[in-house]
């Protein structure tokens, strides 16, 4: 299992370096795994003038899977678009045709108190929320600003072909079978065409899955939903901008940002695994940063593109039994529980993976 490992800027190195410790605490026992280091984003302007270096961007393609920290930071904030280290990730999502992203939201009973709805309404809450990320509104042709009967017009366009739709339903769907077999498809097929399509394919994919109770959502709907009774659903499909919004609604869920893994899969379930959180410049350096989002994305990797589930579900247990033991870095630390630096949760979770 070759993985490429990208830590990137802010708080990526100190993150990704816990998440490695876990990895080498299973080589140790004799899990076949090869690491190789590459920077992207800030680091990779810095390295080689381009935030995804041609060198960076090998190494991923040739991997099995991709581990990344977290881009960009104030000093790169000048830049031309073009070098700007955001750019070096969407680059790689695309170069790699990761076109199924997936993002859990999962409450720590412990962590309720996090959480900013009311603890009835989050405890206990396990969703997934599985958004198309390569098409949609953020690719589609033509888009542009242009003067129209003497003003400027900004426009984009909202695409999506069948086949695109199908390869996302057929990930969603494999996913909801391993889950609660519930999946609830979101769109706004009441004013969009795009959505009616949308609808009318997930229901044809649908034949294939008899056993997955399949329901449609208007994204506006869904947002309130989330919000009112996020426990109704077990899991969600829907496109690239609207998958975008709501599972960034959904991460406040579960309390805090620096818990949430994800996995960006392709069509073969190669995957680049990577916490929700961005860079964190404001605590980079310090120590300070909560690993656990990072080191939860390698238990994706694990699951996903390893089909590894033992492996998968024995980190994951590893990170429950550090935060039952009371174990919290500062954005998720509470009245009466100890305070943990990002190399130390990290330790804590290799000695709870110790068989
Ligand atoms: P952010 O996610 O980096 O930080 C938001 C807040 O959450 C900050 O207060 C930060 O300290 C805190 N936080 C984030 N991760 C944490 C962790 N693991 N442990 C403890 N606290 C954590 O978002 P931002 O401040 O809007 O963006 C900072 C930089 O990151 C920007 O350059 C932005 O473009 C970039 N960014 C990158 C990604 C990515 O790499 N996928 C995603 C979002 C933002």
């Amino acid at each position: 299992m070759k993985i490429a490992v990208l830590p990137g800027d802010g708080i990526g190195p100190e993150i990704v370096a816990q998440a490695v410790k876990v990895l080498e605490a299973l080589r140790a026992e004799g899990a076949k795994i090869e690491m190789e280091t590459a920077p992207i984003g800030g680091a990779g302007y810095d390295a080689a003038g381009d935030p995804l270096p041609e060198a960076t961007l090998a190494l991923a393609g040739a991997a099995d899977a991709v581990l990344l920290g977290a881009v960009g930071g104030p000093q790169y904030d000048a830049l031309d678009r073009p070098l700007r280290p955001e750019r070096g990730l969407l680059r790689i999502r695309k170069e790699l045709n990761l076109f199924a992203n997936l993002r859990p939201a999962l409450l720590y009973p412990e962590l309720a108190g996090a959480s900013s709805l009311k603890p009835e309404v989050v405890s206990g809450l396990d969703l997934m929320i599985v958004r198309e990320l390569t098409g949609d509104v953020y690719f589609g042709q033509p888009r542009g600003i242009e003067v129209r009967n003497g003003e400027r017009v900004g426009f984009n366009t909202m695409l999506y072909s069948e086949s695109e739709v199908r390869r996302v339903a057929h990930v969603a769907f494999g996913i909801a079978m391993k889950r609660g077999k519930k999946l609830c498809s979101v769109e706004k097929a009441n004013v969009l065409e795009c959505s009616e399509l949308w609808k009318e394919v997930m229901i044809e994919v649908s034949k294939d899955y008899p056993e997955v109770a399949l329901s449609h959502m208007y994204v506006d709907n869904a947002a309130m939903q989330l919000i009112r009774a996020p426990k109704q659903f077990d899991t969600m499909v829907t496109g690239n901008i609207f998958g975008d919004i709501l599972s960034d609604a959904a991460s406040m869920l579960s309390g805090s940002i620096g818990m949430l893994p994800s996995a960006s899969l392709d069509e073969h379930n190669k995957g680049m695994y990577e916490p929700i959180h961005g860079s964190a410049p404001d605590i980079a350096g310090k120590n300070l940063a909560n690993p656990l989002a990072t080191i939860l994305s390698v238990a994706m990797m694990y699951r996903y593109t390893f089909a590894d589930l033992a492996t998968a579900d024995r980190i994951e247990n590893a990170v429950k039994k550090v935060i039952a033991q009371g174990l919290r870095t500062g954005d998720i630390w509470t009245e009466g529980a100890r305070k943990v630096s990002c190399s130390e949760m990290g330790d804590a979770v290799v000695n709870a993976l110790a068989r």
